[in-house]
């Protein structure tokens, strides 16, 4: 399959000054990732599992401190070619980042500065990156967010004056105007009201199937996984525990934890309580040893306790990261 995005053991995470000095928190522990051009990726977990982290490191310019990349690569194809973005230097980054790698980030409805008219939003961002009168680039933003469903008036509005599922559609629009190759979406239905969720899926189905790009989306909510995402990869501890296509996950889980992340969705008609995973996510200042699961999982061995199960292929497509699946 081609590849639009590949990582390689990539470590990142959070130094943090503590009154007893620098404390470091590692968030993403050696993630491989093979992401497939034209479809829609998700990557799901509980809060805390490393995932926001993840996305942002995966991105070339959002890698700030406290953030750090501890070790490993992170590839893309852009100019027909691998490019390791960790080797680039920073001109290259910014010419890749929004052009061929865009990034929603977590609460972007809230990116519109509220004392200026969205359309204002709109033609800064152009400007940073593409030279043109303002009435050619306010007909090119006009046109886009056209095709995206939106009606040219929402440009006229200040930010208060429209809905938060509207404003993170924008959001959307806006991530999405110099037609990026890959983009990563991190909870983007999130604090959203159910007719709002809908909007939104609906709108990154459009805009993948249209551009025959990639979109990698972070979410909590395994019932978005199961709507919109082809392949998926579960994330425990800052691991991928799981990966493969959607359809077979949600078929048939092979990790213990997938299984309950699964078994927790609502169904309709069904008025059983749903189990949620027993336990809390662990802290990633103090992970336990072993499978990072195993004290919440109700088949853990001895082994499990031990020492770390890897993510091994079982099947043509399927990876699963559980001494059950893997013996030793
Ligand atoms: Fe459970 Fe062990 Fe599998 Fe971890 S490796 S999920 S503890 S059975």
């Amino acid at each position: 399959m081609d590849l639009v995005l590949r990582s390689e053991n990539l470590k990142a995470g959070y130094v943090l000054q503590s009154p007893n000095g620098w404390r470091t928190v590692p968030a993403v522990n050696g993630i491989n990732l093979n992401v497939p051009g034209d479809e829609i990726y998700g990557i799901a977990g509980e809060s805390g599992s490393g995932k926001s982290t993840l996305l942002k490191a995966l991105f070339v310019t959002a890698v700030e401190p406290p953030l750090r990349i501890f070790g490993g690569k992170v590839y893309y194809y852009p100019w027909g070619q691998e490019v390791n973005i960790f080797a680039l230097p920073e001109s290259e980054k910014k010419r890749l980042a929004w052009q061929y790698i865009s990034y929603i980030p977590q609460g972007s409805m809230s990116i519109f500065n509220p004392i200026r008219r969205i359309k204002a939003t709109f033609l800064d961002f152009f400007r940073s990156h593409v030279e043109g009168r303002e009435d050619e680039l306010l007909k090119m933003t006009r046109e886009h967010i056209r095709t995206l469903g939106l009606g040219p008036e929402v440009l006229d509005a200040y930010p208060h004056q429209l809905s938060g599922g509207m404003r993170q559609r924008l959001a959307i629009a806006l991530a999405t105007l110099l037609k990026p190759k890959v983009i990563l979406a991190d909870e983007p239905t999130t604090a959203l009201d159910v007719v709002a969720q809908k909007a939104v899926i609906q709108l990154l189905k459009e805009i993948q199937k249209e551009s025959h790009n990639t979109v990698v989306l972070v979410t909590h909510d395994m019932g978005v996984h199961a709507n919109i995402t082809t392949r998926m990869a579960i994330m425990y501890a800052g691991r991928i525990v799981e990966e493969g296509p959607t359809q077979d996950i949600f078929k048939e889980p092979l990790h213990p934890y997938t299984k309950y992340l699964i078994d927790s969705l609502p169904r309709i008609g069904d008025k059983q309580v749903r189990e949620g995973v027993p336990g809390n996510p662990p802290s990633f200042l103090n992970l336990p040893a072993g499978c990072a699961f195993h004290p919440r999982c109700p088949y853990a061995l001895e082994l499990c306790k031990k020492e770390t199960p890897s993510l091994v292929s079982v099947g043509a497509e399927r990876k699963v990261a559980c001494w059950l699946r893997s013996g030793r």
